[in-house]
């Protein structure tokens, strides 16, 4: 069960005192607080632990400072979306809003090469009006022999350049603890110019230690890929462990599952679990086309497939779209054949757009025929 308290709620008060006095005295109940600090309010929740069918929803709704109480499922307990559950569902991060209803493009370098290729794709993201992208520094490849990424060495120039053209936040995949302080110490040398996405690959899914550490600090919001060969529930556990560990700034990441059925694709695009994650859970959900599709292959009226399946996703409600892109695809050091073109930048954004368009008029339609959608089950 979890209390959602109200907004002035402050540990100091005498009422707060009186509900953990209270609480403290419920038999076989343990509780664990969690407060989120937005960048209007502090969100406290009270979650209680152990034999909470005994407790009378209206009686805890009766107590001080609680606004309103949650009964939850063991599922994803901070995550999950329990029943009649109207918390918020997105979360701000350096001036850029993530939520189940927003959409945020990062188009990017699968991996750094040099300072020109970032430069160039930075600043045709702002020509085109983003604020965010993605920059692989820590890559981590299925051989010892292929070029790792450029590690530490390179985010100087990489946050240098993403202040200097206005993008607030980089999508970087991490591969271990150390990247974090190293992330953390070039922003600081830097002067903070630009904010970070830690990036939990698909290998890291359940690195159950490396997400406790990751959980356990909340700078940084977190993108965590779904497992390529487990299911989608050991994926969403995988993001519950940052998530009782303390950091609920998390946005779950689709990217294709790994199977010969996905062949010629390099993996079996999943994004029809779009709706299923943002009904089991409050995440926002992330779509990653290029590492689904895996090539520049396209269907016979032109459109690339790397393209259907963005909108495929967008279409589905999808809040963010991880995207490859390389100013000279042909000399990219990591998946190059995936990559989109920057002159294809604006179509790719246009595109988006007619999805996210197509999505929104499709909930229009729903509340016109004021069609219920069937509950979770959870
Ligand atoms: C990536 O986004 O660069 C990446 C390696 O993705 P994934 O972990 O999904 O393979
Ligand atoms: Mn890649």
């Amino acid at each position: 069960m979890i209390l959602i308290l109200t907004q002035d709620a402050k540990p100091e008060s005498p009422e707060y005192r009186q509900l953990m006095g209270h609480l403290a005295h419920l038999p076989n109940i343990r509780t664990s607080i969690h407060t989120e600090k937005g960048e209007e309010q502090v969100l406290t929740e009270i979650y209680l632990i152990g034999n909470t069918q005994a407790l009378d929803i209206e009686d805890m709704k009766n107590l001080p400072c609680v606004e309103n109480v949650v009964r939850i499922s063991e599922e994803y307990r901070v995550l999950g979306r329990h029943g009649a559950d109207h918390r918020p569902s997105h979360f701000d991060y350096n001036g850029v809003r993530f939520g189940q209803d927003t959409l945020n493009v990062f188009a990017g370098l699968c991996a750094v090469d040099n300072p020109e290729h970032v430069e160039i794709m930075m600043r045709a993201l702002q020509e085109n009006g983003q604020n965010c992208t993605r920059m692989g520094a820590y890559k981590p490849r299925t051989s010892p022999y292929s070029f790792q990424g450029h590690g530490k060495s390179c985010l100087h120039y990489v946050f240098e350049l993403a202040g200097k053209y206005g993008i607030r936040v980089i999508a970087m995949e991490i591969t271990h603890e150390s990247h974090i302080d190293e992330i953390t110490n070039a922003l600081e040398k830097t002067g903070d110019p630009t904010g970070v996405m830690l990036q939990i690959g698909t290998r890291n899914t359940q690195n159950f230690e490396l997400l406790k550490i990751v959980g356990r600090q909340s700078r940084f919001p977190v993108l965590l890929k779904r497992g390529f060969g487990i299911t989608l529930d050991e994926s969403l556990n995988a993001a519950e462990y940052l998530a009782s560990e303390g950091n609920r700034k998390v946005i779950f990441g689709l990217r294709g599952m790994k199977t010969n059925m996905s062949d010629p694709h390099r993996n079996f695009v999943d994004f029809a679990h779009v709706p299923v994650v943002k009904r089991l859970t409050r995440m926002p959900v992330c779509i990653d086309p290029s590492h689904s599709v895996g090539s520049r292959a396209g269907g016979p009226e032109g459109i690339l497939d790397v393209m259907h399946v963005t909108a495929q996703g967008v279409v589905a409600g999808a809040n963010m779209v991880l995207v490859d892109f390389h100013p000279a695809p042909a000399h990219a050091l990591v998946d190059g054949p995936q990559a989109l073109t920057l002159d294809e930048l604006p179509y790719f954004l246009e595109d988006v757009a007619i999805a996210r368009t197509a999505f929104e008029k499709r909930c229009e339609l729903n509340g016109k025929f004021k069609h219920p959608a069937a509950s979770s089950g959870v």
